[in-house]
């Protein structure tokens, strides 16, 4: 069986020298200084992280061999460009890694497919960066690490990013990171701002606000992917549903077209990135179905081979376990 990941990290040169350059003066962003002070301190166990990061030649191939992946669909590690605070330069840097990304596509097209980095702060430049990844680089999608200096996708100056996206039909890739700036503060305490909690709580707000925004009756063939079983969405969406209809009645809102869940279900796929747990994925898979679940081993922060162990051995009858290996991925990223 094919099997195919699709939330794959990489690194540029580049870009680490950046985010050194941000986090060595005053003007890092908070969730970012508390992620300078974890993940992307300068420790052995993170010098090995990144080693990893920074190969996408032929040694990732060689790993993903050893871990029984077939295909990885890169994308550059969070928080990306967005953490940058001069647009020009976040552009650019997005720009050179894209170029990189496509030059690795290029040399091994049956083993690397690549989702391209756009920086939001300039959303012109960025519609046109996904255009250019599309015609130009041969990448078959986008990828925005959630917020960007703490404002959200479905605020209006991100519109051409949307339109860019739906009209490319370039699915955009929701990624996690730390808690914008108006979430941080209750997420600094007892490290609830990386990845057990706040990552999760980030993202699955990004995605809720733009369904609740009505950006899906604006742009219904945008497609969102969301990764780590739905960052808990799956489980909620009878809740939302139902309190949401509770808001429209007592005139707290106005309606959407369709209801919170249709949107979900309809404009959202899903990863099992870092989730190697049954119930959870037998929850998603009932409640999205088998068209809407792919699988992503999240290298190299989870254990991939343990990601594709889980997903040769869970419980699941064998189309099933096609669709989420490689059926829907291939669909959902043209592959
Ligand atoms: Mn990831």
């Amino acid at each position: 069986m094919r099997i195919i990941a699709v939330e794959e990290a990489f690194v540029t040169q580049s870009l680490v020298e950046a985010w050194d350059e941000i986090l060595s003066g005053s003007e890092a962003e908070p969730g970012f200084r508390l992620m300078g002070n974890s993940i992307l301190a300068k420790t052995p166990i993170n010098q090995a992280l990144h080693g990893r990061l920074a190969d996408i030649g032929p040694n990732r191939i060689s790993q993903m061999k050893s871990d029984g992946i077939d295909m990885a669909v890169l994308s550059i590690t969070s928080p990306g460009v967005q953490v940058l605070r001069d647009a020009d330069r976040a552009c650019h840097l997005a720009a050179v890694a894209n170029d990189e990304l496509a030059a690795a596509v290029r040399a091994h097209p049956e083993h690397f497919a690549g989702l391209a980095a756009v920086a939001p702060q300039d959303p012109e430049q960025a519609a046109r960066e996904i255009e250019r990844a599309r015609h130009r680089l041969g990448l078959c999608g986008v990828l925005i690490n959630s917020h960007t200096h703490g404002h959200y996708l479905d605020e209006p100056q991100f519109q051409p990013i949307l339109e860019a996206a739906q009209t490319e039909a370039m699915p955009i890739y929701l990624h996690p990171r730390e808690p914008g700036p108006a979430m941080l503060e209750a997420y600094r305490d007892h490290g609830l701002y990386f990845a057990t909690w706040g990552f999760s709580m980030e993202s699955s707000l990004h995605a809720m606000r733009l369904i609740m925004s009505g950006t899906f009756d604006r742009f219904p063939r945008l497609r969102i992917v969301l990764g780590h079983m739905g960052e808990g969405l799956p489980f909620w969406l009878h809740r939302i549903d139902n309190r949401y209809a509770l808001q429209v009645r007592i005139g707290g809102i106005k309606p959407l077209q369709r209801m919170p869940s249709e949107y979900f279900l309809e404009n959202f796929v899903i990863t099992t990135a870092g989730f190697t747990s049954a119930p959870e994925l037998r929850l998603s898979l009932d409640v999205l179905g088998p068209n809407r679940v792919m699988f992503a081993a999240d290298y190299p922060y989870e254990d991939a081979k343990a990601g594709v162990d889980f997903l040769h051995s869970v419980d699941l009858d064998e189309a099933t376990r096609a669709r989420i290996a490689h059926l829907n991925a291939e669909t959902v990223f043209g592959l």
